[in-house]
């Protein structure tokens, strides 16, 4: 039962955060940045929003991935190439995110 709503709270997150990744992605189609990707701070795995995606700098750290082969670097949402150590995230708008990091959000890249 608890693992049911745990999943359902997750999927729900998931949703939302897909959905305002999604609206930011919007925002910057109509109001370009700037900002270069080197211009922009690494995301803090303190930060509010990466916790929540339960993000990790190091992959191999992480205590929820089942996926050995999953990684910042080949996820749907990685803005950088495989062989960027840092790059954006969809989901973490404005900051860089580890290439050999990985969050709950992680969707293989096509
Ligand atoms: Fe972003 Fe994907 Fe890394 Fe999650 S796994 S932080 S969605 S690039």
């Amino acid at each position: 039962m608890k693992d049911n709503f745990s999943k359902s709270r997750r999927r729900v997150l998931k949703t939302s955060l897909v959905a305002v990744a999604g609206a930011a992605g919007l925002g910057s189609a109509v109001f370009p940045s700037r900002l270069r990707a080197d211009d922009l701070p690494q995301v803090s795995e303190d930060d509010p929003t990466a916790k929540a995606l339960e993000y990790v700098h190091d992959a191999s750290t992480s205590e929820t991935r089942t996926d050995s082969n999953a990684f910042c670097n080949n996820c749907l949402y990685y803005k950088g190439s495989k062989s960027d150590a840092w790059a954006r995230c969809d989901l973490l708008p404005g900051k860089l995110v580890n290439g050999n990091g990985w969050c709950n959000v992680w969707t293989k890249k096509g």
